[in-house]
C-alpha cells in the first residue's frame, strides 16, 4: 500500500502572482497537474505583496517562531488566483513586503539580506513538517525549487529529516553564494561550512546545500541531468553532482497546453490542425503581411524567439543568415537582451527588407503568431535546462532547428520531428538548416515532419506522472 503523498513545493516564484522565469511557469503548472492526480500538492511561497494582494480566500493561520534573524512572522491559507491550488503565505513584512522586484530593489542590486529572507523560506519549509506543527496537515515531501529554497533540505537534515526532500534546478546559473558569515545569519551549525556541506571554494552557496542534503536532486531535463556533471555546464557543480549522479534524474517540463493550442488559440487570424493544415498557409500570409514581408507563401520562413543572449546562440543565428537569404528564405525575429545583438537584427533587417523582419520588444501575442505562421524556428542555444519554443513550434507544425543539448535534445529527432546539430558552431548549425531546407522542398516528406511534431504529448500530466513515481518512491525510503 503506497503512503498518501502530501507534497509541499516550496518556490519564490508562481505564475500569475510572481514571474522572473521559468520557474514561476512550473511552480503553478506542476501542483495543479499533480491535484489532477490525486496527489495533495500545496505551495509555500513569501508574502510578497503581488502575492498578499492576488491570494484568493486568504487567511491568517498562525505564527512561526524560531525563524533565523529577529523575524515576526505570521502564515496565511489561501488559494491560487487561477487553478484554486492551497498556498500556505509566509508573511514576514520586513522580509518580502518590498515595492520593486522579488530579488533586488530598483536599481537592480541585489538586495543585501537575501541570505536572511530566503534562509526564513527555507526554515520555515522545515518547520511546517515537523510533528509539532500547527498544521492538520502533514507534508511527506518538500520539493524545493532552485536556490532560494535550497537551505530546506539542510535544515531538514539537521531536524532529523521529519520529511523526504527533492531540489529541481530550474537555472545552475543563480547558485545563491554568500560570504561565509551567511552561515550564522542562517542558524546552520558553524560545522555544516565544509566541503561535505555548504561551503562551495571558500564561500556559503544556498544551492550547494540543496544539492548535498536532498534526498533527490531533479533538473527539468534528463540530457540537461546528465551534462552538469561536466565542465563547463555544471558550473562549478560538476563535482557534486557527479558524486551523486545515482540521486539525479531529469524530468521535463511539460507546457500550457490550452494555451498554446493551434485548434483554438485566439492570437491567430486562422486555426488549424495537424489535419486540417489550411489555416497555418493562412496565418503566414497573414503574419508576412503584418511584419512587411514580401507576401511570398513558398518561401521558406525562418523564426526566432528569444531572449537576445549569448547562451541563445544569437551570433550563431548572425551568422547563418545570409545563407537563409540566398536561399530565398525569410527570417522574422522577435526579442530583446543584450544591446550588441538587438543592434545587429535590426541592422539585418534593415539591409534586407521584405526579407527579413526584427521586432525587437516582448509580445506574448505575435509570439503566437510567429510561432504559428512560420515554417522553420532557429534555436540554437549553447545550453538549455529545458526550453518552451522547441515544443510550442512541434505544436504548431513549425519545424524545430536546434543546437542538440539539454532539453533541445530531449525534445527534437532529428529527421522525426525537427532537425538538430551537435558541434557548436554556426558551421553545423548551417548544415542542419541545410537539411531542413531540402526536406522543405519535398512536400509529402514535410507533411510527414509536420505530424509526427503535431502529435507529440507535451503534457503536464505527463511529467506530473513523473514526479509522482519519484515522490513515492522518494517517501518510501524515508520512514
Ligand atoms: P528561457 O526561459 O531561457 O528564456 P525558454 O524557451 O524556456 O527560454 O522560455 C522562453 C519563453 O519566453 C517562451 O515562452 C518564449 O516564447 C518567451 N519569450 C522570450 N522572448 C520573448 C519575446 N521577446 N516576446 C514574447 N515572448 C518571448
Amino acid at each position: 500500500m503506497l503512503a498518501p503523498l502530501n507534497i509541499l513545493l516550496v518556490t519564490s516564484e508562481a505564475r500569475p502572482l510572481v514571474k522572473t522565469g521559468g520557474l514561476a511557469d512550473v511552480s503553478s503548472a506542476l501542483p495543479a497537474a499533480l491535484r489532477e492526480l490525486g496527489i495533495d500538492c500545496r505551495l509555500l511561497m513569501p508574502g510578497y505583496p503581488r502575492v498578499m494582494q492576488q491570494c484568493q480566500n486568504l487567511r491568517e493561520i498562525g505564527h512561526l517562531d524560531g525563524l533565523p534573524g529577529p523575524s515576526e512572522a505570521r502564515l496565511w491559507h489561501g488559494t491560487m488566483p487561477d487553478t484554486g491550488v492551497p498556498v500556505y503565505v509566509l508573511d514576514i513584512p520586513a522580509a518580502y513586503d518590498r515595492p520593486s522586484g522579488p530579488y533586488q530593489d530598483a536599481t537592480g542590486t541585489d538586495y543585501a539580506d537575501n541570505d536572511w529572507r530566503f534562509a526564513c523560506l527555507a526554515h520555515a519549509a522545515m518547520q511546517l513538517c515537523l510533528p509539532k506543527s500547527q498544521l492538520d496537515w502533514h507534508p511527506n515531501l518538500v520539493h524545493c525549487n532552485d536556490w532560494q529554497t535550497a537551505l530546506t533540505p539542510a535544515y531538514l537534515h539537521f531536524a532529523g529529516r521529519p520529511a523526504a526532500s527533492l531540489m529541481t534546478i530550474h537555472n545552475l546559473a543563480f547558485q545563491g553564494v554568500y560570504p561565509p558569515s551567511s552561515v550564522a545569519t542562517t542558524g546552520l551549525p558553524a560545522d555544516s561550512f565544509a566541503i561535505e556541506g555548504v561551503e562551495y571554494y571558500g564561500r556559503f552557496s544556498f544551492l550547494k546545500a540543496g544539492l548535498y542534503y536532498a534526498d533527490w536532486i531533479t533538473t527539468v531535463s534528463p540530457t540537461y541531468a546528465e551534462e552538469i556533471q561536466h565542465e563547463p555546464l555544471g558550473m562549478g557543480m560538476q563535482g557534486l553532482l557527479s558524486l551523486r549522479n545515482r540521486q539525479l534524474s531529469g524530468i521535463l517540463n511539460g507546457i500550457d497546453t490550452s494555451d498554446w493550442n493551434p485548434m483554438s488559440d485566439l492570437h491567430l487570424p486562422h486555426n488549424f490542425s495537424q489535419r486540417a493544415i489550411a489555416g497555418k498557409r493562412k496565418t503566414k500570409i497573414a503574419l508576412q503581411r503584418e511584419l512587411g514581408l514580401e507576401i511570398r507563401a513558398e518561401a521558406p520562413l525562418f523564426a526566432m524567439i528569444s531572449r537576445l543572449t549569448y547562451q541563445k546562440g544569437v551570433d550563431w543565428a548572425l551568422q547563418v543568415a545570409p545563407g537563409i537569404l540566398a536561399q530565398g528564405g525569410q527570417i522574422a525575429i522577435l526579442g530583446a537582451g543584450e544591446k550588441e545583438y538587438e543592434t545587429a537584427l535590426r541592422a539585418l533587417a534593415a539591409a534586407h527588407p521584405g526579407k527579413v523582419a526584427t521586432i525587437i520588444g516582448y509580445d506574448e501575442s505575435l509570439s503566437h503568431r510567429i510561432e504559428a505562421g512560420a515554417d522553420l524556428f532557429l534555436m540554437a542555444s549553447r545550453f538549455e535546462p529545458c526550453g518552451l519554443n522547441q515544443m510550442y513550434s512541434q505544436r504548431y507544425g513549425t519545424l524545430p532547428i536546434v543546437h542538440a543539448t539539454g532539453g533541445l535534445s530531449d525534445t527534437v529527432h532529428a529527421g522525426i520531428d525537427g532537425f538538430s546539430f551537435n558541434e557548436p558552431t554556426a558551421h553545423a548549425f548551417w548544415l542542419a538548416i541545410e537539411q531542413a531546407l531540402e526536406a522543405y522542398r519535398d512536400p509529402p516528406r514535410w507533411r510527414k515532419l509536420q505530424k509526427n511534431a503535431m502529435r507529440k504529448d507535451f503534457t503536464w500530466e505527463k511529467s506530473a506522472r513523473e514526479y509522482r513515481a519519484l515522490y513515492q518512491r522518494l517517501v518510501a525510503s524515508n520512514p
